[in-house]
């Protein structure tokens, strides 16, 4: 049974010119979020750049909870509520918008009996279609018919709304606000004062030198001097974000020859045999450079 108003869809992702290489890859899930840019380059961070939870996603997008991102709940009901003003709205179907997108946000349960019977069937449907997928742009049709008949009664529009118009509205401002809050989300991301933006550039060194000692085994033995006995150590004896950062940066370069080397010369069967007899003393390697 087709449920979702895809008439109403179609138009909005038509209709927005502004933001359409964002919202198309909002639709399709191919923003650049934590989860999918750490799938580019393992050293990418892939966590919420507000509140730090792992794997950000788009649904994390949408509903993350630090206090920063929450205000936006109520934005975006105070844009959904100032458009219906403006056009004849059905007052339920405003307030079963507002209260669905609410209920979603905050992962509790829509408190149907709240509503008249006849808006069961309406808030029924875009249940079993998630609440979610109103930021998506995908309505229920029943959100559609209910409006009809509203405007049927409404002497006032003279023919020029319907309920896909209705429908349409309300996704161009959803998807407004969608935008918006993107461009909140990555002002964290990319840190808006001096103390985040070095924070942001301090866990991205600390994530690449990181990726540097994973490295390590597959250097040529000969290299391996140059690290130090463990990644904790290493932190803690360069404690500076530059000193950090030049380590990496003159560093990277020798090792990733060094994995090339190694893997030519095929000194696999060394590693074995390192690997088999340990060094007994991690410590007693050279002083590595700083
Ligand atoms: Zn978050």
């Amino acid at each position: 049974m087709e449920t979702i108003h895809w008439e109403a869809h179609g138009q909005a992702l038509k209709k927005n010119y502004i933001y359409r290489t964002f919202l198309v890859k909002f639709v399709h899930d191919k923003l650049p979020v934590g989860k999918t840019i750490a799938r580019y380059k393992d050293t990418y961070d892939h966590r919420c750049p507000s509140c730090y939870e792992d794997q950000e996603d788009r649904t994390h997008f949408l509903r993350c909870p630090h206090p920063d991102r929450t205000k936006w709940h109520l934005k975006l009901a105070t844009a959904i509520r100032k458009r219906c003003e403006n056009l004849p709205t059905r007052p339920y179907l405003m307030e079963i918008l507002i209260a669905g997108l609410v209920h979603w946000f905050q992962d509790t349960t829509f408190p149907q009996d709240d509503y008249p019977a006849q808006y069961h069937d309406l808030i029924d449907q875009q249940e079993h279609l998630g609440w979610n997928q109103l930021f998506l742009g995908r309505f229920s049709t029943l959100w559609g018919d209910l409006q009809n008949s509203h405007l049927r009664h409404s002497p006032t529009t003279a023919g020029t709304q319907s309920g896909t118009s209705w429908i349409l509205s309300m996704i161009l401002t959803i998807w407004t606000e969608v935008q918006q809050q993107w461009a909140v989300r990555n002002a964290v991301n990319h840190g808006d004062t001096d103390a985040t933006s070095l924070g942001a550039k301090f866990s991205q060194v600390l994530r690449e030198t990181e990726a540097l000692y994973n490295l390590k085994p597959t250097t040529l033995p000969s290299n391996h001097y140059i690290f130090y006995p463990s990644l904790a150590i290493h932190q803690a004896t360069i404690t500076t974000y530059t000193g950090l950062r030049a380590w990496v940066d003159n560093w990277r370069p020798v090792f990733l020859r060094s994995v090339k080397d190694a893997a030519e010369q095929g000194v696999t069967h060394q590693q074995a045999i390192e690997q088999y007899f340990p060094p007994a003393e991690d410590t007693t390697q050279e002083d590595p450079p700083d």
